[in-house]
């Protein structure tokens, strides 16, 4: 053939012979068939769970994250078939700024309370994380020697949307954690927002972890925060840091005084801890133990689930109906022409309100 010709090609192919294809067309459905059948079913969850299995317990987590209807369905059942072997750990959870240390923290407790004899499972709640991707245990590579540690299962953050979302996908995660044995929670956050009260919610004890600073300790935190702790670490108190943490500890324990006693009678503590030198860990175990033994001899404990448990069945309603009402078509049709209405001043807010609750508990149009 001639190569000045337009139609040349330095690539000849034989007539007759075929090319074999490189990929596979059959690659598609057999990989798309693979995963599907990778896909547990409920006795298979349940089965990995309750024998501890952490990919299974990892798979479980990442189903209740999920928003497919399907696995939204399944998740549910797995939840129930859970419930009755969960309860049984305690449940505790840490806040504080970032930097205070945390994380360091909690591996030093974590791998302590092991040693205890104790399954720990870290969960986190960090609603910066979905805007900022920057997850508090998104990098939890600096609890290496706790998480490799074969008692332990460390679960970063999910990027589920809103705090509400998060939390709920924290305490069902709880629930299946419990039921593969795991008998220390520790659910970590920090001090943004509401996240503290949503992990007081669902948890049995609560830690402030706080660090000296320039005069400013007390101030600087929340009045509601240290309400709700019931034992508050000053970490790093180590080296030349170790005075200023003890005058932080008094001055904190006469600002806790002034708090009236809780419904539990319990007096919140105040410590300082080093997690970094392993100081003040076995105290603040030994802390926590007094609380649970406490509570449990007057009732708090089992009242304070209980409580839990009704605070999730009213955020399950609300959030329900919160997610039917605007996933409602007409609702979302009206919703659009009344915004627009009240832009323009030819409704209130509150009629147009009253008008959407017309439409969708009534039918009306
Ligand atoms: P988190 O953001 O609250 O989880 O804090 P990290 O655990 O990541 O700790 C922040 C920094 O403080 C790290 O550089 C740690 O090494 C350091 N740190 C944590 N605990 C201690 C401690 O007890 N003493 C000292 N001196 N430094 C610590």
């Amino acid at each position: 053939m001639n190569k000045n010709k337009k139609n040349y090609k330095a690539l000849k192919v034989n007539k007759g012979v075929e090319l074999p294809s490189s990929v596979n067309p059959n690659i598609k459905t057999k990989l798309a068939n693979r995963f599907k059948k990778e896909k547990l079913t409920l006795e298979q969850y349940f089965n990995g769970i309750r024998s501890g299995n952490k990919v299974i317990l990892s798979k479980a987590i990442t189903l209740i994250e999920s928003s497919l209807p399907e696995d939204k369905t399944l998740a549910k059942e797995l939840i129930n078939k859970c419930l009755p072997y969960s309860g049984n750990s305690v449940r505790i959870g840490i806040t504080g700024v970032p930097g205070a240390g945390k994380s360091t923290f909690i591996e030093t407790f974590g791998l302590y309370t092991i040693q205890k004899g104790k399954k720990v499972a870290v969960l986190a709640i960090d609603p910066s994380s979905t805007k900022t991707k920057g997850s508090i245990l998104g990098d939890k590579i600096r609890m290496e020697k706790l998480s490799t540690n074969e008692n332990v299962f460390i679960r970063p953050s999910s990027s589920a949307g809103t705090l509400g979302g998060v939390a709920r996908n924290t305490r069902e995660s709880m629930i299946i954690l419990e039921a593969g044995g795991f008998n220390l929670i520790i659910v970590e956050t920090v001090g943004v927002g509401q996240s503290e009260t949503a992990v007081s919610q669902m948890t049995d004890f609560f830690i402030l972890m706080m660090i000296t600073g320039a005069g400013d300790d007390i101030q600087g935190i929340k009045r509601g925060i240290m309400e709700m702790s019931d034992m508050i670490l000053i970490n790093k108190a180590d080296g030349d840091n170790i005075k200023k943490a003890e005058m932080t500890k008094q001055e904190l324990e006469y600002a806790l005084h002034l708090f009236q006693p809780g419904e539990s009678n319990w007096n919140p503590k105040v410590l300082t801890v080093s997690a970094i030198e392993n100081r003040g860990i076995d105290k603040s175990w030994q802390t926590i133990n007094e609380y649970i033994k406490l509570t449990k001899e007057n009732g708090y404990f089992e009242l304070n689930r209980k409580r839990q448990l009704l605070q999730t069945l009213n955020e399950n309603i609300k959030q329900t109906l919160i997610d039917t009402f605007y996933s409602d078509k007409t609702i979302g049709r009206e919703l659009k022409i009344l915004e627009n209405m009240i832009a323009d001043g030819k409704i209130t807010p509150y009629q147009a309100a009253e008008k959407l609750f017309e439409i969708y508990f009534n039918g009306k149009p």
